[in-house]
């Protein structure tokens, strides 16, 4: 897997990325992190609505200059104390971590009116430098009294990101290990809040292997707009 992405234009990167697709149904959100505007227009223009952000200011400030049919994605980790930014907008947080941030997302979608759709991030790579809960934090989450008041944010699914590695084997397993964790709780009695149907498993390099073991939205990035500095 050690595919070099050439600059291309936009609309023929897109064009044959999808063409790759395993599951044509699969949503593609274009992570457009660190690239300009005019950049992320060209994937607007051929016809992109789902874009992904990693960190807060800079979500605020692209959601301000493109048109607002899209769709943004904050795929980062997320501070507390930055919710409030993108609480008015943002259209699914991928990677929450924690009840509290939970609660923070809770409130503020509350004061904005809003049912803000989030995706708990699982803890699937070996390295330990990778965000998420494990099973042990996800159970205590799942049995907390405070889960259950959260009236203003819906679990919508599952996220997480398999270890950084060559090794298909490895990548492979980790996927395969979050979406039998995802069916095993669709199958349970869960809070009023949770609707479990997104998968948001697959980048670049491992979009394929996580389509194969069922992703439903891959967050792709360098293979749209080309390498980051
Ligand atoms: C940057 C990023 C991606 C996209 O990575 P590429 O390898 O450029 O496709 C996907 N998910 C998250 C959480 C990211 O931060």
């Amino acid at each position: 897997m050690d595919i070099k992405f050439i600059r291309m234009p936009v609309k023929e990167n897109l064009i044959n990325l999808k063409k790759t697709f395993i599951n044509s149904s699969c949503l593609l959100i274009a992570v457009s992190k660190t690239k300009p505007v005019s950049i992320l227009k060209e994937a607007y223009e051929a016809g992109i609505r789902d874009f992904g952000e990693n960190k807060v200011q800079e979500l605020v400030e692209k959601q301000f200059q493109m048109p607002k049919d899209i769709r943004w994605h904050m795929i980062g980790h997320l501070q507390r104390n930055k919710v409030k930014y993108i609480a008015p907008f943002v259209y699914m947080i991928h990677a929450v971590d924690s009840l509290r941030l939970l609660q923070e997302i809770d409130k503020q979608a509350e004061k904005n009116g809003r049912i803000i759709s989030c995706l708990l991030q699982i803890h699937i790579a070996m390295e330990d430098t990778k965000f998420g809960f494990n099973e042990e934090e996800l159970e205590f989450l799942l049995s907390s009294e405070e889960i259950h008041q959260l009236k203003h944010i819906e679990i919508s699914g599952l996220m997480g990101m398999a270890t950084f590695t060559e090794n298909e084997k490895q990548i492979r397993s980790e996927f395969s290990m979050l979406k039998a964790l995802f069916e095993k709780l669709r199958k349970r009695d869960l809070p009023d809040n949770f609707n479990l149907k997104e998968l948001s498993m697959g980048m670049s390099g491992d979009y394929l292997i996580a389509q194969e073991e069922g992703s439903t939205m891959v967050r792709i990035g360098t293979a749209i707009f080309g390498e980051r500095n």
